[in-house]
């Protein structure tokens, strides 16, 4: 009989991505996506950035388990960065888990499911660096138009407050051609905006000896007829060249958005953070980006309550944001992250302080993400229908809105009229309403292309189970191109 999976996600888009590639090889295994009955197979994809991860999931596996107990022969497996980093600590405290894999062998979790199947007995593999280059490996994609691509993997940074360099090893970049193969194949099947990934993706070529590759890399990506549109995440100040800004302003289909962790406005604090950059430098990138690209969305992240922060340092970050207009911030609480530098630093912030400075930051960070949007009010934006049951699902239907992303990556629910409208085709309209999250347009006029993505979600419609390809698309689930924050680059 056919066995049945469910894959659990947790964290950044790397984890977003990787859990489409356990689903492609759990499906060329010969596994189905579990309809509403209990899966034989649940996968948990793990993140250690979060605060308490690891109570996280053990709370959830229990939850797991009593379905486990009554249901025998279902398996359950453990993989991402919290397996890579507790090893067998996992079955030790979850002993009812049948596999632990790491973020260097996903490809291992069909044959580690079936050993630990005849053997009945737990079975963890952990690897420390990376075999192949995950892109290789069969993948299921949620998107039928939009995908991502990742070009590198691992970080050779060393951020106090960051446990991803040691959980994902040393930057390994993939190769140009091989990078613009899978862009294309992926074109050709539908697709028509990418997301190109890496954990510090500015940083691209470092391993090829050719400190220019990403801005080249994205010149390329314009010249692929039918991608539409281009993006990337998360970039790094300190890696930030003029050639890459020189390269989004001048290819067309890359697009006028720029997500760029800030961290903190104060040097001081940057420092300690070992963020290789510094305020002036940052805010330089941004004053050139906005010259090449006057319509730029920019968008950031914002740790608070770093061990040693001061009213001062914090006053300091305020003064970045108002400067930099961002469009929108993730804004995180600083929490110590067991095995991180930082986590052992003196002079940690009360927790009341750094709820005090997270609430002023979070207030100031809407005022001028609503100002931005207000000023938006009256534009004629294009956008990518996004799948209704991505965000904003619910209330587009009550309020007989659809949903699509701008150019600059906003968020914006829009009427239809009576144009038959599908997720993946394109229009243009006009705004007329603000909030601080996003945008609405109520004006029925608008102008709608038809594309190939539209017909490829709407050739997807006709299968529920989806196919899987070796590193290229296939069909499933709804997108996940949402606002998920990053690993806190
Ligand atoms: S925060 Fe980002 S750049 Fe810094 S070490 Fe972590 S992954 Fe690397």
């Amino acid at each position: 009989m056919t066995r049945t999976y469910e894959v659990r996600t947790y964290g950044c888009q790397m984890n977003v991505h990787d859990s489409e590639r356990l689903s492609g090889l759990l499906e060329a295994a010969g596994y189905q996506p579990a309809a509403d009955d209990v899966p034989d197979l649940v996968v948990f994809n793990t993140c250690a950035v979060r605060e308490n991860a690891d109570n996280k999931l053990y709370g959830n596996l229990g939850h797991v388990a009593s379905v486990k107990a009554a249901h025998p022969g279902m398996q359950i497996a453990v993989g991402g960065c919290l397996a890579q980093k507790d090893r067998e600590t996992i079955t030790r405290r979850a002993p009812y888990v049948d596999v632990v894999f790491g973020t260097h062998n996903i490809g291992s979790l069909p044959v580690l499911l079936e050993r630990a199947r005849v053997q009945q007995e737990a079975q963890v593999e952990i690897l420390e660096s990376l075999e192949v280059f995950p892109s290789t490996l069969p993948t299921k994609r949620d998107s039928v138009f939009a995908a991502w691509v990742s070009i590198s993997v691992g970080c050779n940074n060393t951020c106090t407050f960051c446990i991803v360099p040691s959980l994902r090893g040393k930057e390994k970049d993939r190769r140009p051609g091989d990078v613009l193969a899978e862009v294309e194949a992926l074109v050709a099947d539908g697709v028509v905006e990418v997301t190109l990934l890496g954990q510090n993706v500015n940083a691209y070529g470092v391993e090829l000896g050719d400190r220019f590759a990403f801005g080249k890399l994205l010149r390329a990506c314009g010249e692929i007829d039918g991608l539409e549109r281009v993006r990337f995440t998360s970039p790094h100040p300190k890696d930030f060249t003029d050639d890459v800004i020189a390269a989004m302003a001048e290819t067309p289909n890359v697009m006028p958005q720029l997500h760029m962790p800030l961290q903190s406005g104060s040097d001081r604090v940057l420092k300690a953070m070992r963020r290789s950059y510094r305020r002036d430098k940052y805010l330089g990138i941004i004053e050139r980006v906005r010259a090449a690209m006057p319509d730029a969305a920019i968008t950031t992240d914002i740790i608070v309550g770093f061990p040693g922060e001061t009213d001062e340092d914090f006053e300091q970050t305020l003064e970045v944001v108002r400067e930099s207009r961002f469009a929108s911030a993730f804004t995180f609480q600083y929490s110590p992250r067991p095995g991180t530098p930082a986590a052992t630093l003196d002079h940690q912030v009360p927790k009341g302080v750094v709820q005090e400075r997270y609430e002023r930051l979070a207030a100031l960070v809407d005022e001028i993400a609503w100002d931005e949007n207000r000023a938006l009010v009256g534009r004629t934006v294009e956008l990518l229908v996004s799948d209704p049951s991505a965000a904003g699902g619910r209330k587009d239907r009550e309020t007989h809105r659809l949903t699509g992303r701008a150019r600059d990556n906003r968020l914006v629910h829009f009427n239809p009229g009576e144009h038959p409208v599908r997720p993946g085709d394109v229009v243009e309209t006009e705004i007329t309403g603000a909030a601080p999250h996003h945008l609405i347009s109520d004006d029925p006029r608008i102008t709608h292309r038809r594309t190939r993505a539209g017909d490829a979600w709407e050739a997807a419609q006709q299968t529920s189970t989806g196919s899987v390809g070796l590193g290229m698309p296939g069909i499933g689930a709804p997108p996940v191109l949402a606002d998920a924050p990053g690993c806190a680059c």
